[in-house]
């Protein structure tokens, strides 16, 4: 489309639009592509004015030639123009897994040259225009295609001066034969222009990397610290825990042999290992518990025996699934332990978790005191 209607014609090495020039082929104008004779269409109101080849030919340059040319004669004559935006953001992860992140920013700002340089020679490529400010260069590509130049912009990412893209492909023919769009589109427009490379954005990131990288050490050492802590704290937790453990088992070992000795003395009879025995000597050791320990005992969740409320372990029995828990006797037991004895299910669950006890609980304690009030009336409640 562009390549048929030719924005601009030559004459004498000048660029002219073709409402600056008589019609037809009196224009006097060559095609800035191939240099043939150009024909100038700027007659009626509906035609946006522009050339086309003479003759018809196989040049497709007109359009670009002339417009990259044009473009590069503004950079010349302006010696300014806005520089791209950029944005990216510098990601550096710390060793706890966070990601630290920082914006950086430059924003569009107009520049002004020392001196403008048109179509450099670059070795593999040409700089359509190269703007120099003291020791500094900026190279300038127009892009005027819709191909993306990725071979380009890598040979320019290799080159010690930053580069950037003014890309003009998607303009109109009226947009480039109005000077003041023209004008815009090619120096300031930001929405034209982006960074191949920018010594500065890359400097900027540098620096902020660094910033995060120092951050993120810091970070890390403090981590570091805090897991070295976390560390020892579990491994003395676990010595405690470790600790307590032997105690507990060699308190047991103890408990054991004491039981073993105790049995000789007390040992417990085949009647105690019935349901009917065993529910007689719960009911013995919860009126001894009422009676000698002030109320107070241990029950054993696998006898339900009760021992003397100091003790860690059960007295009677050696059940794997023994443990002891503190329980507090009501003062009604001597008158209520028949009937309460008649409807529990301890005894039952007694046989089951421990068939045979070590030694049966000594009974001349409750033997010796009064078990029973004189009145049930008037028991304690
Ligand atoms: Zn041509
Ligand atoms: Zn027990």
């Amino acid at each position: 489309m562009h390549e048929n209607k030719i924005p601009f014609g030559e004459r004498d090495g000048t660029l002219f639009r073709a409402h600056e020039v008589e019609n037809g082929l009196r224009c006097g104008c060559v095609c800035p592509g191939c240099q043939q004779p150009l024909n100038a269409a700027n007659n009626g109101e509906r035609v946006v004015p522009h050339f086309r080849h003479a003759k018809s030919n196989d040049c497709f340059d007109g359009f670009r030639e002339g417009v990259r040319r044009a473009a590069v004669a503004l950079l010349a004559q302006q010696k300014q123009l806005m520089l791209p935006a950029l944005t990216e953001t510098v990601r550096v992860a710390t060793q706890e897994g966070r990601l630290l992140e920082q914006k950086v920013e430059l924003q569009p700002v107009i520049t002004t040259a020392d001196t403008v340089e048109r179509f450099v020679d670059l070795g593999n490529l040409r700089g359509h225009a190269v703007l120099h400010q003291s020791d500094r260069q900026l190279i300038i590509r127009i892009k005027l295609s819709a191909r993306m130049e990725h071979e380009r912009y890598r040979q320019l990412e290799g080159l010690k001066h930053s580069s950037m893209e003014i890309d003009l492909h998607h303009l109109t023919l009226e947009q480039i034969n109005d000077p003041a769009s023209f004008e815009h589109a090619v120096l300031y427009d930001p929405t034209t222009r982006h960074w191949i490379r920018s010594i500065r954005g890359e400097r900027l990131l540098t620096i902020t990397e660094q910033r995060l990288r120092l951050l993120a050490s810091e970070l890390n050492a403090q981590w570091h610290l805090e897991q070295t802590e976390r560390e020892a704290a579990e491994k003395a937790r676990q010595a405690a825990l470790d600790k307590e453990k032997a105690e507990l088992q060699l308190a047991l070992e103890a408990h054991r042999a004491r039981q073993i000795q105790m049995a000789d003395e007390q040992p417990a009879t085949e009647q105690d290992n019935t349901v009917q025995g065993r529910a007689e000597l719960i009911a013995e050791t919860m009126l001894t518990a009422l009676q000698a320990w002030n109320g107070k005992a241990v029950e054993c969740n696998a006898c339900h025996l009760l021992s003397p409320p100091e003790y860690s372990f059960c007295l009677y029995c050696d059940a794997q699934t023994s443990k002891v828990n503190p329980v507090t006797l009501s003062p009604d037991i001597p008158s209520t332990i028949h009937k309460r004895m008649r409807c529990s299910a301890k005894p039952t669950m007694s046989m089951k978790a421990a068939p045979r006890l070590l030694l049966r609980p000594d009974l001349a304690v409750s033997a010796s005191a009064p078990t029973t009030p004189t009145s049930q009336e008037d028991a304690p409640q």
